[in-house]
């Protein structure tokens, strides 16, 4: 106890983040980080960013990358909402969209980070189970409720839910918001931004983290009816007018705009992945079905925390959680490049 907090901050339970090991020759597949490097065109604008206008603050409504961002994905700029990082952007729906009455539901087994923003915005919430293949049950979330929200693909189970199952989740819950959190869409799976036009209480966020390698950049969005992006900037703007600096909107912008490098390093990424999937199969493990960068695997033996420790003195950092207790024999490995994977597969082979 301490008598200068505030009796939040006494209540809180934080995210813990992936670590960032500083170990030399790491095979680091904990954090779902790109193994691939940004667009060159992201490098070249963000030096260009470099000079003497950092001493005037940046463009406060990010305008010239929401255009961009419209654009792509065909809606207006006021549907457009950009944040520091998707994690800031969801801060902000918690507490503009999700905090009512009622409870909000998400998956027992889910991004980590949902539980803690109730926690911080003292939201009121009800998990519900996956399925035992662990999937989203759109059934059970059919239900009065404050609000629902979840990652498509899931995380960290990489499991899908096809675009139809949204749409009648968004059909059977007129009455209160929908976030769908797209970080993992760009790696295997139809995006619900195709729904904004018809729903209302439709909002899909997104990061340039994963599919974007820009994970030290730190840039998402939000997009949805122009009603509830009003609600986000009503929350930005009573908090921080200039979430994204210089850096991150101009290099956020050329990374959109370089649309076929995108497109051939999450191509990469997703023939990794088949690849690793069937060598991780073939040694006994068994994988979830994955539309994401990542895949949660277990063995039939040997136990997620195990393994994990094993991996680790080899210099290769996974991802092992402890709870749910469902999540815990299994491993959750990023999707890195082939000779990552290769050493990945060596030391399993070793190891099992
Ligand atoms: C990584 C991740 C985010 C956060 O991404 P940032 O844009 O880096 O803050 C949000 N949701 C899920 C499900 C994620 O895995």
């Amino acid at each position: 106890m301490n008598r200068y907090w505030s009796a939040v901050v006494h209540g809180l339970t934080p995210y813990v983040p992936g670590e960032q090991p500083k170990l030399a020759n790491l095979v680091k597949l904990n954090t779902n980080e790109n193994p691939y490097g940004p667009s060159p065109r992201v490098l070249d604008a963000v030096r260009a960013e470099a000079a003497d206008t950092l001493r005037l603050y940046p463009d406060p409504g990010s305008n010239r990358l929401r255009a961009g961002i419209a654009a792509l994905h065909g809606v207006a700029a006021d549907q457009v909402f950009v944040g520091n990082g998707s994690d800031e952007v969801l801060a902000h729906a918690f507490l503009a969209l999700l905090k009512h009455e009622r409870p909000i539901l998400f998956p027992d087994i889910t991004y980590s980070f949902y539980p803690v923003y109730c926690g911080l915005y003292e939201i009121a919430f009800r998990t519900v189970p996956l399925t035992e293949a662990f999937e989203i049950c759109v059934d059970d979330y059919l239900t009065p409720n404050g609000g629902v929200i979840f990652p498509n693909p899931n995380a960290p189970t990489g499991r899908l839910l096809e675009l139809a199952e949204i749409e009648r989740l968004l059909a059977g819950n007129p009455d209160s918001v929908v976030v769908i959190d797209e970080a993992y869409i760009d790696f295997g799976g139809e995006s619900a931004v195709s729904l904004v036009a018809r729903y209302p209480q439709l909002l899909v966020t997104r990061t340039l983290s994963k599919s974007h390698a820009l994970a030290g950049l730190r840039v998402g969005y939000a997009i949805g009816q122009a009603h509830l992006i009003e609600a986000l900037n009503r929350v930005k703007d009573s908090f921080n007018s200039y979430p994204l600096d210089r850096f991150a909107q101009a290099g956020a912008l050329a990374s959109i705009e370089d649309r076929d490098y995108f497109e051939s390093i999450c191509a990469k990424v997703v023939a990794t992945r088949t690849r690793l999937v069937a060598e991780m199969e073939a040694l006994g493990f068994e994988v979830l079905p994955s539309s994401a960068n990542f895949i949660l695997a277990r063995h039939p033996v040997h136990d997620g925390a195990e393994l994990a420790a094993a991996l680790r003195e080899r210099s290769i950092v996974v991802r092992h959680f402890k709870n749910p207790a469902r999540i815990a024999p299994f491993l959750r490995i990023t999707v890195g490049t082939d000779a990552q994977c290769d050493a990945l597969l060596a030391a399993l082979k070793a190891l099992c």
